[in-house]
């Protein structure tokens, strides 16, 4: 099964917040494409991905003309069951890995992948600005790490960065994100993917890879008090 790109978790997550919020029980009919699309602000084809891919797990059956039905409850239907990582195994996957991405990508990227990367970082300049939807922040935050990852033009990578967002995924890392993110770190995380942005502009190697770490070391610090 192909892994969800970084706006469909987004669209899996919401849909989730959407199924919990109605306390939808197996059985219960899911809202149409189109509502779901208006609510996640994106479009039917993204839905219809996120909705193949949780029938493929098993958690919906679809009726032509009647419908989605839940068959299960999960508190991430998307995830791909064959990932399990621990929050501790991915924040050290996560420290040890992305420097890695961010050198390859200072001399790989295109000037189009940096364009991407600055696009990623206004966009949370503003949601930081506006300081209230976790969920995007959280969407666009996995965007831009995976960008850089994609911006390394090798598909190992790619595809390691891939299994990362996965695990980024799961319930457990996702409500420790949740409990640690305040308007303040929100903010200065938007801030500090803006220096990384920077250091790869100017392919300036060593400031990229200083700007990963600081970024790293503040998340983890956040998500594990006490680790740093
Ligand atoms: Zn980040």
């Amino acid at each position: 099964m192909p892994s969800l790109l970084p706006n469909e978790y987004l669209v899996a997550q919401k849909l989730d917040q959407m199924i919990e919020r109605a306390e939808l029980a197996p059985g219960g009919r899911l809202p149409t494409e189109r509502e779901l699309a208006d609510v996640a602000g994106v479009g039917r084809a993204t839905v219809r991905r996120v909705l193949t891919s949780m029938q493929e797990h098993g958690l919906v059956t679809r009726h032509v003309g009647r419908g989605t039905f839940l068959t299960a409850r999960g508190d991430h239907p998307t995830l791909d069951p064959g990932v399990d990582i621990s929050p501790v195994d991915l924040m050290d996957a996560r420290w040890h890995l992305e420097p890695v991405f961010v050198g390859v990508a200072v001399s790989r990227g295109t000037a189009r992948d940096f364009h991407k990367l600055n696009d990623l970082v206004t966009q949370g300049n503003e949601i930081a600005a506006g300081a209230s939807d976790l969920l995007n922040f959280e969407g666009c935050d996995m965007e831009f790490h995976h960008s850089i990852a994609m911006a390394t033009h090798n598909a190992a990578m790619v595809s390691v960065s891939k299994t990362l967002m996965d695990a980024r995924s799961s319930p457990t890392w996702a409500s420790m994100k949740k409990q640690s993110l305040t308007p303040e770190r929100l903010t200065a995380y938007a801030q500090e993917h803006a220096a990384i942005a920077a250091g790869l502009v100017d392919r300036d190697t060593k400031a990229a890879t200083a700007a990963m770490l600081t970024h790293l070391r503040h998340v983890r610090a956040s998500l594990f008090p006490g680790s740093a």
